[in-house]
């Protein structure tokens, strides 16, 4: 019968493909994809060639209905989105519920996330974590979401685009204080780099470099006994490296 597979595609890396995703790729009837000319890409790094049909942002409610009708029918289809795990910061969360409401099996088949990968590397604690993703592109809705975090004792998990990281570190070191923090760049790809240290020594690293890049930040939670943000006066042995692989 029908079903949805929700694959986890490279975050650069094409060797990340595991042997599951090729089989179950291989085997999709369709692919829905946010961008067909990237996913076409990575089937023909596969040697695979698919009909795919595109869902993203946009289209995400239009096509839902059509894309959970033709699995209905029996038709097994694969979302996959541009990079990483769909769902997360990208299109998916949608269509998987529609799939569950009208009773089609939705079967993962994982692969890499950035945010995972970013925080088990981070040098931060792991657990627990909130994964907050992209903030607002406004500074005074950025701060007033970064308000609602920071009493809560776990690590953040953000994605930032290059252009916004350094306003985007203001605000935190604004609302929640000059934390530790970790930036993980270009993740499993060649130039994959590491800038670990104080917020507001990550926005005078950011000062005389450009940032580029696609990047996480692991911001590190409020202390869990106070319940208030990390202050300066905190002994800590945090340190900052810039590793270049
Ligand atoms: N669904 C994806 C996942 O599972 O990680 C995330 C998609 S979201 C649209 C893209 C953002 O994820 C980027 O702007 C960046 O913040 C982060 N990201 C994606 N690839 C990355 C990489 N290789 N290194 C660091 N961050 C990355």
């Amino acid at each position: 019968g029908g079903l949805l597979y929700i694959v986890g595609t490279p975050i650069g890396n094409l060797e990340d493909v595991s042997a599951r995703v090729h089989q179950t790729l291989e085997q999709a009837d369709l692919i829905a994809c946010e961008d067909t000319r990237h996913t076409r890409k990575l089937l023909s790094h596969l040697g695979l060639a698919k009909p795919m049909i595109s869902y993203h942002e946009h289209n995400r409610f239009s096509r839902m209905e059509e894309l959970t009708d033709r699995m209905e029918a029996g038709e097994r289809v694969a979302l996959v989105s541009d990079a990483g795990m769909p769902g997360l910061s990208d299109p998916g969360e949608e269509l998987v519920r529609e799939a569950v409401e009208r009773g089609v099996p939705v079967i993962p088949v994982p692969g890499p996330n950035a945010a995972l990968t970013a925080v088990v590397a981070s040098g931060l604690p792991a657990q627990p974590f909130l994964f907050v993703g992209f903030l607002p592109r406004h500074s005074k809705e950025r701060k007033a979401e970064l308000e609602r975090w920071r009493h809560i004792p776990a690590s953040l998990l953000f994605y930032e685009a290059p252009h916004r990281i350094r306003q985007m570190l203001a605000d935190v070191q604004e609302v929640l204080g000059d934390r530790e923090a970790a930036i993980a760049r270009e993740l499993t790809k060649k130039h994959e780099e590491w800038l670990r240290g104080r917020v507001s020594e990550c926005l005078t690293w950011f000062e005389e470099e450009q940032p580029r890049g696609e990047m996480t930040v692991v911001i590190k939670g409020a202390s869990p006994e106070t319940k208030e943000s990390q202050g300066e006066e905190e002994s800590s042995e945090w340190w900052r490296a810039l590793t270049i692989m």
